[in-house]
Order: structure tokens, then sequence, then C-alpha cells
């Protein structure tokens, strides 16, 4: 199987992980840059992440058009991928979900996400809401255009996370196992949270910025293969192991 191939079978494997964790139901999708061709990406036809199959990824240019295979139709906010894409060369692999743990922290400003356990680092202590409204009036709130995807983008601009009011939220990084990763324990984060308002209101101790940095610094690829190799176990998919120490950002702490 060539690399392309397994990567492909990856993209399968993220989405069936974000629906096994309710990160994504029947909407939602995960896409992941094509790394022969760092201008088009991957992302599966309009279809439940849990139904997803090898067949219904679609290779698609930054402006949502399909190239080449075309299994049917694609998803309407396919632009939010583009998007980040085209305004992020550091990004490899993208999450919109409408993760439900998640959208209370994008409809109202007093409680914030923050980070409150050292596996949610990742989402980090700077998190954005984009306001659709403000640059668009009065949508249903879905991002259908590049002008749209392009706007959302820039609110994310460096950032890991960006909130979206009303509707969900875009993780991205530098791998699908990452981005699941990150994805994933961001929902986690989201419901302990809720519950450690409920118990302490504002008396709560949020990762500081200094532990967050520390855990970006220290985190291995190790870490996201241990992950990964359990949630192709709980989703019954094949696991292809990749190397722990996976280049700059991904530091081999394990000896
Ligand atoms: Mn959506």
């Amino acid at each position: 199987m060539t690399d392309l191939a397994k990567l492909k079978e990856d993209l399968v494997t993220a989405n069936r992980v974000l629906a096994y964790h309710h990160v994504v139901d029947s909407f939602g999708h995960v896409s992941m840059r094509n790394p022969e061709n760092p201008n088009h990406f991957f992302l599966s036809r309009a279809r439940a992440p849990n139904c997803v199959e090898v067949n219904d990824i679609t290779e698609f240019t930054f402006g949502g058009d399909i190239v080449g295979h075309n299994p049917g139709k694609p998803y309407s906010e396919r632009f939010i991928h583009g998007a980040i894409y085209e305004a992020r060369p550091d990004v490899m692999a993208v999450v919109h979900n409408h993760s439900p743990n998640v959208v209370p922290f994008t409809v109202q400003s007093k409680k914030k996400m923050r980070p409150i356990m050292h596996m949610c680092a990742p989402i980090g202590n700077d998190i954005p809401t984009w306001d659709i409204a403000h640059k668009f009036g009065t949508t249903n709130l879905l991002v259908t255009s590049m002008e749209m995807g392009r706007d959302l983008a820039e609110s994310l601009a460096h950032r890991t996370v960006a909130l979206m009011r009303g509707h969900g939220s875009v993780v991205v990084g530098k791998s699908l196992r990452e981005v699941v990763f990150t994805s994933v324990y961001m929902e986690i984060n989201a419901d302990m949270l809720i519950k450690a308002y409920q118990l302490g209101g504002d008396d709560i101790l949020p990762m500081t910025d200094g532990e967050v940095s520390a855990n970006a610094g220290g985190r291995a690829g190790f870490t996201f293969e241990r992950g990964w190799e359990n949630w192709c176990r709980l989703t019954d998919r094949p696991y292809y192991a990749e190397e722990w120490n996976m280049g700059p950002g991904f530091s081999k702490t394990d000896k």
C-alpha cells in the first residue's frame, strides 16, 4: 500500500474516531492536506462521518472544486477547510465539528473555554469566538463560501482552535493524529469544565500559560501513537504505525 493510500485509510479512521467520541454526529467533518500537492486537500463526500468509506474520499482545490474522482455531493461547508489551508501552510489537517459540550462556550462570554486538564492543553488559553453575523449579517450560520471561510480563518489566525458562535468550532493540526487528539480532548475538556464551573463558579484553576507551553513542548509522537492505536482498536479500523519522532513540533520525550 502506498503512503497516500494509507493516509486515506487514516482519514477514514479519523472520521470514525471523531464519531466514536461524539465530536461529530451525522454532521461535522475532517480533512487532510494532500502531502503530494499542498494546494489540494482530501475530504469525504457529504456523508455522516461514522459511515465514511475510502471511496468517499474526494480531492478538492482550496476553492472547493472537485479534482478527479467524484463520488457525489460535497459538504456545503468545505470552504472552511480550503480557506484554512490557504491561510495556514503549517496546517496539515482540519476538523470542523458541532461538539456538543463545546457549543455552550460559543454563545456566551462569561465562562471562557480554558484547558483544565493536561491532556487538553493543546487547545491553548487563547481561543477566539468567530461570529458569522459580524461580517455577513443574518445567515443560516453555515460557512458556504470562500469569503466566509476566509473570515473564519482570519479569526483563527495562528491558533489551534476557533469557536464558531451558535455552531461549533474548527480545530487544526500538523497531522491527522494531532487534530483528532486535540478535537477529542477539547470535547472532554468542555464536559469537565462545565462541571467544574457548576461546582466552583468562578473559583476554578485552569492550566496557566506556562503549563500549556510546557505541555506542548513535551508532547511526543508517542502520545499520538498511543491514542491512535487504541482508537483504531475501538473503531475496528486498521492501525498503520508511524514513527514516534514525527519531526518539528513533535519532540520525542521517551528514551
Ligand atoms: Mn457546521
